[in-house]
């Protein structure tokens, strides 16, 4: 059957989609942004890293996995002082993509996974997520493909930082589209750094805060993209796909359990939330 051997849902006809919904497969939403990344990295970093993750999981397991076209754009005003980078406002960016898994919902399909490539999409695809499962019969969850790759480049990785064209970054689109990578333009940078508070707050910071890019630094980068190589980066393709594939199944399996009223008194059902 066609459906089960195609991962790419807009490569599907509406008789095909059908068998789709009805093998349950899990739709994937791969989003990302169009911003700076330093002198070496194209704008499309976080948006084909992510969809290229998805697709090889897709190629993997096209019997499981329907992909869908991605989101090139995300939450991004803070890169603003740099040429090219695109900003969507969050309340539009929520909508937009709400109105996305909606569809996806209404369809028929149970199980959807938002997988993001762009950090700073992380509280905005959260609450789209959670607003599927809020405002829909399917179950939607978020996921950010690099947190799945952590492990595994932790055993290959020279510097400490992870967070934006860095070694992470730049190594995995060097294992996926070399001719892309100016390695010869790529320069180490940080971010400006205290005790509880850094300007680009990463995971080990307890505050989270996120000044202008303009104000901190000059290059665009930070962590230290020199130490790139495909080596490491077939390593972290490996590790998120791998993770993917075990989250589609993992999910595809997750019960979509009877929800049980548990008021004595009666409750007034149709007050609505929007
Ligand atoms: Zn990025």
């Amino acid at each position: 059957m066609h459906a089960l051997d195609e991962y790419r849902f807009n490569r599907l006809t509406w008789d095909e989609m059908n068998d789709a919904i009805e093998a349950q497969k899990v739709v994937l939403l791969p989003t990302g942004s169009t911003e700076q990344h330093g002198h070496h990295l194209p704008l499309d970093v976080d948006v084909f890293l992510a969809e290229s993750v998805c697709l090889e999981a897709g190629k993997r397991a096209p019997d499981r996995i329907l992909v869908l076209p991605p989101i090139s754009y995300g939450l991004n005003r803070h890169h603003i002082d740099f040429p090219g980078t695109i900003h969507i406002e969050p309340d539009v960016y929520i909508e937009y993509l709400v109105n996305i898994t909606k569809s996806v919902a209404y369809h028929g399909f149970e199980k959807i996974l938002i997988v993001n490539g762009h950090g700073s999409n992380t509280p905005t695809n959260d609450i789209a997520a959670r607003r599927t499962v809020l405002e829909t019969r399917s179950l939607c969850a978020s996921v950010n493909y690099f947190a799945l790759a952590v492990d595994a480049f932790s055993s290959v990785r020279d510097t400490e930082v992870m967070a934006h064209a860095d070694e992470f970054e730049t190594s995995l689109y060097l294992a996926l589209a070399p001719e892309r990578v100016r390695m010869a333009k790529a320069v180490e940078d940080n971010d400006v750094a205290g005790d509880y508070v850094s300007s680009d707050s990463i995971a080990r910071y307890p505050v989270r805060f996120s000044d202008y890019w303009g104000r901190w630094t000059e290059t665009g980068v930070h962590g230290d993209p020199t130490t790139a190589t495909a080596e490491k980066g077939r390593v972290i393709l490996e590790a998120s796909v791998n993770g993917i594939v075990n989250l589609v199944d993992e999910w595809r399996a997750w019960p979509v359990a009877e929800r049980r009223d548990q008021h004595r008194m009666p409750i007034q059902k149709d007050i609505s939330w929007r």
